[in-house]
């Protein structure tokens, strides 16, 4: 019932001087080395020396502390960052303290990991910005993808902390699937399946080739790709379609 992207809401910041990531375990690095990627600088901070270590040269800068105290959070200017990630997961106590002092330090733009949806809830109340909720959505969307009809599934809302106000029906979907076998051979325009379905086949790719956008003429191949969008549940009933 949640989606990264989805807890993306409120204000966006631009982000100005180096992002900083606390925590390099799976996830924080992999954020931190996407971040650099995209050409940001980043500060990679852990408490493990030996994270430290693997990720020295990586990153900007790496440095070891323990995030719990202000006091080496200041020294290392963190005070001074536009956005800071917080990527400590199983260690609740740990993530909800770094998250606190960062609010008291006032950083604009705080994103933090959780692990549950309480965890979320706690960060939010404390003042993150922004909570994502890495395991809990890859669960939910390998569980849409090991029934095999699905190759890809990705939930544009609910987030965990707000699961409970938001319609079912407002839920909506970005999966990827191959053509059901009902209607390969036909265009999209005499296939009828947003009347039938209410889903809406955005993009295709055959077998072998690129991402194209989806046209009324558009041929369904047998073993094309195609992009589509909805409802979960209508996803999954076009998906089931043979
Ligand atoms: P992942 O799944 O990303 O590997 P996780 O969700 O299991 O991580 P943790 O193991 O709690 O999360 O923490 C991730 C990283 O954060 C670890 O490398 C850990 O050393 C670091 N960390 C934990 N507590 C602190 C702290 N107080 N200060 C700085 N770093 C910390």
């Amino acid at each position: 019932m949640q989606n990264m992207l989805d807890s993306v809401r409120g204000e966006r910041f631009e982000h100005r001087g180096e992002i900083v990531v606390i925590g390099l375990g799976r996830f924080g690095s992999a954020l931190a080395l996407e971040l650099m990627r995209l050409g940001h600088s980043v500060l990679g901070i852990d408490a493990d020396p030996g994270k430290v270590d693997e990720m020295k040269g990586e990153l900007t800068h790496v440095a070891q502390a323990n995030t719990t105290n202000e006091r080496a959070l200041k020294a290392l200017g963190v005070h001074e960052a536009v956005t800071v990630a917080v990527c400590i997961g199983s260690g609740v106590e740990a993530s909800v303290l770094t998250t606190a002092l960062l609010v008291e330090l006032e950083v604009k733009n705080i994103w933090a990991k959780a692990i549950t949806a309480d965890h979320g809830r706690i960060l939010q109340k404390m003042g993150a910005h922004h909570v994502v909720y890495p395991e809990a959505e890859m669960g939910e969307r390998v569980a849409h993808l090991v029934t095999g009809r699905l190759e890809e599934f990705i939930r544009m809302n609910p987030s965990p902390s707000e699961a409970e106000t938001v319609e079912p029906d407002d839920e909506f979907v970005i999966s990827q699937m191959i053509v059901p076998q009902r209607f390969a051979g036909s265009t999209l325009g005499a296939a009828g399946i947003r009347a039938e379905f209410r889903v809406t086949v955005v993009a295709i790719r055959p077998e072998s080739g690129r991402y194209t956008y989806a046209e009324a003429d558009t041929v369904l191949g047998e073993a094309d790709h195609i992009v589509v969008a909805g409802h979960p549940d209508d996803v999954e009933r076009f998906a089931a379609a043979d």
